[in-house]
């Protein structure tokens, strides 16, 4: 929203001021529920390069930040691969990247202004970035301690992975999502479990030692062996001389926008099954963590529910927050009025996150499920 800032900032004021969501309402890219008409439309940043950026970056002390306490440097945004249920390609398109006398810039200030001598490289895709290497180089050259939260590992330059290794980090995570090809090429992900293999041999002759590894479990069509397939792609990773392999398994949310839109969130018992057969699968040695299914439910309720959901957690919150078990309630409460959130849309239906114009038409969308939905009958 940097580009609308200011606008947006003088609205609020102006809203505030006159205890009324009017001027806000008036603004293109703000949905106020009840009082803006039609459409709004996302607001993007188009030049990263000319856009604000915050230099001095405060952390609050007594609270877990994401990414830790290190400063943020954004290197890109959007994503240019084709996953079909993530959410981050949709509502963050185009992909843009910051070029490196920029970043150098923003690096220098930042650095001056914010207390902190660690530098979190941020981004979706980082390994997409056509400077990565540069970026990184220069992050070590002012001997500064760097993590990259979100590299694709399994498209990085070996350089790119040598500096990561140089600046003393030991331990990478890689996103497969899946562990069966069918569903790779279904979800678009594209990462095949003998990549993720081949990825891991790689890690450790680089030095690698430790492995975190996030799947999902509970794909529209997922049968049980691919589901156990995880525990097994999990015990040959482990195999091959990583020190520590943790698997994060969480149930597939989906997420409005996406080509996944419609499609039902996995039963109870069918995720509890399948995490099962995971574990059992990866046997000893590897430490599985991840979303409970009532926490997942709870997600989507979020995710594809209605304005009701909003109004029924506000009015349950006490000084603006409600505890995971209350939001349960409340959620489960709803969802027995409105099954939808949970048990899928029909292509026909209205949707109720459609009020924003995220810049993707309908019918590109009703695409690619079809696409997902034909790969899942091969
Ligand atoms: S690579 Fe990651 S950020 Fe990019 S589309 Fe796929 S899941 Fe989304």
């Amino acid at each position: 929203v940097e580009d609308v800032s200011d606008e947006l900032l003088d609205a609020l004021k102006e809203a505030s001021e006159a205890h009324s969501l009017d001027p806000l309402a008036d603004l293109p890219h703000v949905y106020v529920p009840g009082l803006s008409c039609g459409r709004v439309r996302r607001a993007f940043v188009r030049d990263l390069n000319k856009s604000y950026y915050p230099t001095a970056q405060f952390r609050p002390e007594r609270l877990r930040v994401a990414f830790g306490p290190a400063f943020l440097l954004e290197v890109s945004r959007g994503c240019s691969y084709k996953c079909r249920f993530c959410l981050a390609r949709q509502i963050y398109r185009p992909m843009r990247v910051r070029r490196l006398p920029r970043l150098l810039e923003i690096l220098k200030e930042g650095l001056e202004r914010t207390a902190t001598d660690r530098v979190s490289v941020i981004s979706f895709a980082a390994s997409d970035h056509p400077e990565l290497t540069e970026i990184l180089e220069s992050l070590l050259a002012r001997g500064v301690s760097f993590t990259i939260p979100s590299l694709r590992v399994d498209r990085a330059p070996t350089r790119a992975l040598e500096l990561l290794r140089e600046s003393g980090q030991v331990s990478v995570t890689v996103a497969p999502e899946v562990a069966s090809e069918r569903l790779a090429d279904a979800l678009g992900k594209g990462v095949y479990p003998e990549e993720v293999i081949e990825l891991g041999r790689e890690l450790r002759r680089l030095g690698f030692s430790r492995l975190k590894l996030y799947f999902m479990v509970g794909v529209p069509g997922e049968r049980e062996d691919e589901a156990a397939a995880i525990g097994k792609l999990a015990r040959e990773v482990r195999e091959l001389g990583f020190s520590r392999v943790t698997v994060a398994i969480n149930p597939l949310i989906p997420k409005p926008h996406t080509p996944l839109q419609w499609a039902p969130y996995v039963r109870e018992r069918d995720y509890r099954r399948r995490v099962e057969l995971v574990r059992r699968e990866a046997g000893r040695g590897i430490k599985l963590s991840g979303l409970e299914w009532r926490e997942g439910l709870l997600e989507v309720a979020v995710a594809r529910g209605g304005p009701e959901v909003g109004e029924a957690l506000a009015s349950a919150s006490a000084e603006g927050r409600v505890s995971r078990r209350r939001a349960l309630l409340v959620v489960k409460k709803l969802l027995k009025r409105e099954a939808r959130p949970a048990l899928g849309y029909s292509l026909g239906a209205e949707l109720p996150w459609e009020v924003v114009d995220v810049g993707v038409r309908r019918s590109e969308v009703v695409k690619e499920y079809e696409r997902f939905l034909e790969a899942l009958s091969r």
